[in-house]
């Protein structure tokens, strides 16, 4: 068996992983580079029989939907088939129909063709055996790979993390499943971001239930499918009594119902009744009762803020973008954000990573005994190799083959 991660070595996002045998070819991941990464110098990504000539590959399987691992889908060869999970194809196909109707973009057609995983059975591909179990992550329904070939045993971890929605339940998931791995590819985000303090998404809720007690007027701004995060903000704002107010008519509403249509707990049950979306008639409301406001760095909810002056503004989303001194800093984020401070507003920043702290690597690279270890998305992946991890760390370069053995 042959591994060969054509991007994302040496990078956060762009992920593209290939397992090849001797009887079949298959591809974990297509992602787009992340759009505020300085990755310009790199050459648009082509591979062969995947994205150009002959189809020459049994299968691209989708670990979940951030564009940093899907957003290449389109440029997979007809007659290829792609996997994801249902849930997050049913989410990515609703965020591929507003790309298509806000700006001509976006692909539903080909979304909506998916196959998809079925938690812990097992597809086959030549001599092949991929199975799929869920993963905690801040994309919903994401998933981890456990590929068998050859008398080998290759766990891909995708994204993950262990302290969100379904973090409690992760070491058992590893420990029932993925033990004596023989090559663990384990996505090392955090080895470049020791600064950060990764609290769980129940501590968030928390600490947004007591700043919804204190402020009248909250606006939160949030990824519409950080679906971990809303439910903490919606369950808050639910018991605070607070109006939950959304900044589109119908999209946001749409994710969250095809959550709660798929999900038995509670914590996920979103309420249509209970979710107003944002326009103008609704400001006497809003004045009178207070309300959460779950809004996104646009023209609407920018509007909103400038009509409450004086609000509390939750920034619920990754710190780097507001960092003039990051690389990945987001010009668009930084004035919308300055703008709403000028207006009068106070900001506090709460927000938890959505990938698996260095503790929780560690962990894994415990529990699953890997033999070898392959760090990917992450810029710093040599770090792995000081934190007394006892398998045998190997840094390879993008397009570099890797022969398990
Ligand atoms: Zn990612
Ligand atoms: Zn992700």
């Amino acid at each position: 068996m042959q591994i060969k991660i054509y991007r994302g070595t040496h990078q956060i996002g762009g992920c593209v992983t290939e397992i090849r045998t001797a009887t079949a070819r298959i591809i974990i991941d297509m992602g787009e580079n992340l759009p505020s990464a300085d990755y310009s110098f790199q050459r648009q990504l082509e591979i062969d029989g995947v994205t150009k000539g002959m189809p020459d590959c049994n299968a691209v399987l989708i670990t979940h939907y951030h564009g940093d691992h899907v957003g290449m889908f389109e440029r997979v060869l007809p007659n290829i088939p792609l996997y994801m999970g249902s849930v997050a194809k049913q989410i990515y196909s609703v965020v591929q129909n507003a790309l298509k109707n806000k700006l001509n973009k976006g692909n539903p057609e080909k979304v909506n063709n998916f196959k998809e995983f079925i938690v812990g059975k097992s597809l086959y591909f030549g001599n092949v055996k991929v199975t799929p179990y869920t993963v905690d992550h801040s994309a919903f329904d994401a998933y981890m790979l456990l590929i068998e070939a050859e008398g080998k045993r290759v766990l891909h971890t995708g994204d993950f993390r262990m302290h969100g929605g379904r973090g409690s339940k992760m070491p058992a998931i590893f420990e029932k499943y993925c033990k004596n791995i023989d090559v663990l590819i384990t996505e090392g985000t955090m080895l470049s971001r020791t600064g950060e303090k990764v609290i769980t998404e129940h501590e968030l809720g928390l600490q947004a239930d007591k700043l919804f007690r204190e402020n009248k007027y909250v606006f939160a701004l949030c990824s519409s499918t950080n679906i971990d995060t809303i439910a903490e903000f919606y369950n808050a704002a639910i018991k605070t009594k607070k109006p939950f107010i959304v900044c589109e008519k119908e999209f946001q509403k749409e994710i969250l119902k095809i959550v709660t249509q798929n999900t038995t707990s509670p914590f996920y049950n979103f309420d249509r009744q209970k979710i107003y979306s944002y326009g103008h008639n609704l400001h006497e409301f809003m004045a009178e009762h207070g309300f959460c406001f779950l809004g996104r760095t646009n023209y609407i909810t920018q509007k909103a803020i400038e009509a409450f002056p004086n609000s509390l503004l939750i920034y619920s989303m990754w710190s780097g973008y507001l960092d003039s001194n990051h690389p990945a800093f987001d010009e668009y984020k930084s004035t919308f954000v300055n703008s709403a401070l000028t207006n009068g507003s106070r900001m506090v920043h709460l927000h938890t990573s959505g990938h698996a702290s260095i503790e929780e690597i560690k962990q894994v690279c415990k529990i699953t005994n890997a033999r070898t270890i392959i760090p990917i998305h992450s810029e710093r992946p040599e770090k792995l190799k000081n934190l007394g991890i006892s398998g045998n760390i190997v840094i390879l370069q993008d397009n570099q083959d890797f022969i398990v053995e």
